[in-house]
């Protein structure tokens, strides 16, 4: 099993070992697997990670069917030492985009609102709660001022790991399992805007967007 680099290292570049570069029709591109990987796939709600291994693009980073991760290249990379560079744009926007939805079930939380599932992809951005009992939805006016205060309070990550598991909190937060990739404090996410809150058969629907 790959050696998952991204849980301990917020490092976007270093050198790697590839392990293997198989073709995979289907997909029409490469499934190229290394000893250990700062690369964060696919998973968890979140967008997985692009770059390039020995200069060949990685499309897509994704889990497969045993668990392990496959980064999914243009060509076929060959075995042995290589660099590793993941794409820090899109990395960024997954990160504030993942770490948002933290801080929404947060705020939600603090309205007896429970979050139990999310989604960080860009244009898909919700998390989803389960409400006290026959409670109607809320508006967005009444969460955002508390969503902003999260954010301003610029509070810093503590990421714990144990057992293989890691978890993840900010400031006073209640630390939560999470493997996904995240900013380094609150502020880091930026101005995030609650768009829409739709109740339906006891779950509300948070979607949410960045502002830049
Ligand atoms: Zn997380």
């Amino acid at each position: 099993m790959t050696n998952k680099l991204y849980f301990t290292s917020d490092d976007l570049s270093g050198r790697c070992t590839v392990t293997s570069s198989q073709f995979d029709e289907t997909a029409g591109l490469w499934r190229t697997r290394l000893e250990s990987t700062l690369f964060h796939p696919q998973g968890g709600g979140q967008a997985g990670d692009a770059g390039t291994i020995a200069g060949i693009r990685v499309v897509k980073t994704v889990f497969d069917e045993n668990g392990d991760i496959v980064h999914l290249t243009v060509g076929e990379v060959p075995p042995g030492e290589a660099d590793a560079a993941v794409d820090a744009q899109k990395r960024l926007m997954s990160s504030r985009l993942h770490t948002a939805g933290h801080l929404l079930a947060q705020a939600g939380s603090q309205h007896g609102w429970t979050a139990f599932k999310g989604d960080h992809r860009e244009g898909e951005s919700r998390v989803v709660f389960h409400g006290p009992e026959g409670a109607a939805a809320p508006v967005p006016a009444e969460w955002q001022p508390d969503l902003d205060r999260l954010i301003a309070d610029d509070m810093p990550l503590h990421a714990e790991l144990h057992d293989g598991v890691r978890t993840v909190s900010w400031g006073f937060m209640k630390p939560v399992p999470c493997g996904g990739t995240h900013v380094r404090s609150t502020y880091q996410v930026g101005r995030c805007l609650i768009t829409k809150m739709k109740l339906r058969k006891g779950e509300l629907s948070v979607s949410y967007r960045l502002e830049d």
